[in-house]
């Protein structure tokens, strides 16, 4: 296996290093879960898009590079080690366009990518209700038909981004007595400024609107924004999700330069007759460093035709508990400072309790991986 990058991949390693270089804010953007930090990511959304490096797999017709995998895996490298802004654009670049491109229309890909490309229109992800977490199928909001559309009724919750964001993708059940409660659903894009619309925003640990609970009440979306068949949701909704939780929302990139921030912070600050703290930090340098090869040979597979399957579940696994111990190590290296001072460190931790509750829960990829990748008898439901 030759684990180095071609010469015309490093080419494009060197380019966007040296575009980050010269663009990415020598002050840290205020956080994206604030008005004015959501604005001022959004400015930056269009700064990346004007020199088309916001979406670099996308084909160049919306707004891309027509880049492959490997390549965008190179620059998300480079755009984390640049300490570049989180990316608020992240839920309709990682989620809807991937469905977009497997099951959209030419006309829907034209008409939403390139504004999702720019940053001009952000997108929420609209699917979780009350009580449809993990059981995503048992959900009741409805699309009933009417002339040229649809009328949306029922509540969504847990909503990232939708405190400010534009518009919103989700399954609605348009046939409320199918045999089986994931057929009937329906998927479609609505604007959360719409007549009927009520956004409620939730607060984070730290107060801050990362969420918002979503009322819908008799919304009209017209035809054109249903995405695949009405009434074959789920199958459109299951690219969705495989999509979430295997390539595309957490790169490598992202832990690669975290373990270097702490391998930074260990030189720094900690005793180094701590053999067990330096321990816990080689561990979070050897997984970060693991996880990058384990994403390139699934880009591999991918690039070879294969589909990646039920291995995303062990991705998402993987990143979500990798996540929490590397932030643990870092305030345990910082000390009272970690837990007290309003610090990267500190965000990141309390933002990393919650991987492994979104993108489908930890306990529920464990069962896929038990059913689909061990082939293990179905657990109790
Ligand atoms: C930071 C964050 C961001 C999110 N962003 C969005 C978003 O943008 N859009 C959106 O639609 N949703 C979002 N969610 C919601 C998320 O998808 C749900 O929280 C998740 O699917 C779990 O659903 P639930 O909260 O209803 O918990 P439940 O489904 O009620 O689960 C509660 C517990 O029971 C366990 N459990 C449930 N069923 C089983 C089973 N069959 N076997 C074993 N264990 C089981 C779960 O694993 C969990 O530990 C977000 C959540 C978080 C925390």
């Amino acid at each position: 296996m030759d684990l180095a990058h071609s010469p015309a991949d490093e080419a494009f390693r060197a380019e966007a290093r040296a575009w980050l270089d010269a663009h990415v804010p020598r002050v840290a953007l205020p956080s994206l879960e604030t008005e004015e930090g959501f604005a001022a990511h959004r400015a930056w959304e269009a700064e990346l898009a004007a020199d088309r490096w916001s979406v670099v797999s996308w084909p160049a017709a919306y707004g891309g590079r027509d880049a492959d995998i490997v390549r965008w895996l190179v620059f998300e490298e480079e755009y984390y080690a640049a300490g570049a802004p989180g990316r608020v654009s992240q839920n309709g670049i990682s989620l809807l366009a991937p469905t977009l491109f497997e099951h959209g229309t030419l006309e829907q890909r034209a008409r939403v990518l390139p504004s999702m490309a720019s940053g001009e229109v952000i997108w929420a992800q609209a699917w979780s209700e009350p009580e449809a977490g993990s059981d995503l199928a048992s959900l009741t909001s409805r699309a009933v038909r009417t002339d040229g559309g649809w009328l949306l009724s029922g509540q969504k919750t847990w909503s990232s981004r939708a405190a400010f964001a534009d518009r919103a993708f989700g399954l609605f059940r348009s046939e409320p007595d199918t045999p089986k409660p994931h057929q009937g659903l329906t998927y479609l894009m609505f604007d959360l400024r719409a007549p009927g619309v009520t956004v409620r925003p939730i607060g984070r640990l730290d107060g801050k609107p990362a969420f918002a609970e979503l009322f819908l009440d008799d919304v009209f979306v017209q035809d054109e924004d249903v995405i695949g068949e009405p009434s074959r949701g789920w199958r459109v909704a299951m690219s969705t999700a495989g999509n979430e939780r295997g390539l595309t929302l957490r790169s490598p990139g992202r832990f690669l330069a975290s373990a270097d921030r702490l391998v930074d912070l260990w030189r720094s600050r900690a005793d180094p007759a701590d053999t067990a703290l330096r321990d816990r930090v080689a561990d979070a340098v050897i997984g970060a460093r693991a996880y990058q090869l384990f994403t390139y040979a699934n880009a591999s597979r991918f690039l070879d035709g294969e589909s990646i399957g039920a291995e995303a579940s062990l991705n998402k696994v993987f990143w979500s508990e990798y996540d929490i111990a590397l932030h643990e190590t870092a305030l345990d290296l910082l000390g009272p400072e970690g837990e007290l001072a309003d610090t990267d460190w500190s965000e990141g931790y309390v933002f990393s309790l919650a991987g492994p509750l979104y993108a489908g829960t930890n306990e529920i990829q464990r069962d896929i991986i038990a059913e689909r990748l061990l082939g293990l008898p179905k657990g109790r439901r």
